[in-house]
């Protein structure tokens, strides 16, 4: 099934302090906050603060930026004492993204979605 995106940013609202969130990381280029409907015990959205859409996004000039997300993952998940763990990120409608707002699922390994 295809999700339409939502309108809002809603990730741009918990960067902005506008709606409340659970964040357990951040730092001048990204947040991490816990999943409002969480799929597995650990899950949490990474969120880089630089407004990209998808994935798609990405560029020759934003590349480190996304090999950020890789790095706040593993920092994320050796605070939580998750050592093994799953990183997801649906990329545009078609592909599961809801949110329009780039950003990586990591999962603790009790997730059981097949991929
Ligand atoms: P997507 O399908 O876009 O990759 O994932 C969006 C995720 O954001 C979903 O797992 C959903 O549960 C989560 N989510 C949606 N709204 C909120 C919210 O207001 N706060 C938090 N913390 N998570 C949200």
């Amino acid at each position: 099934m295809i999700m339409s995106f939502l309108s809002i940013d809603i990730f741009n609202q918990i960067i902005n302090r506008e709606i409340p969130a659970d964040i357990v990381f951040e730092t001048e280029t990204m947040i991490a906050f816990r999943d409002i409907n969480p799929k597995a015990n650990v899950h949490i959205l990474i969120v880089p603060k630089q407004a990209l859409k998808t994935a798609k996004d990405v560029h020759n000039d934003n590349l480190s930026l996304f090999g950020e997300l890789f790095f706040v993952a593993k920092q994320v998940a050796e605070m939580e004492g998750i050592n093994g763990y799953k990183l997801h990120m649906n990329v545009d409608e078609s592909g599961g993204q809801v949110i329009p707002r780039v950003h990586l699922h990591l999962l603790s390994p009790d997730f059981e979605c097949d991929l």
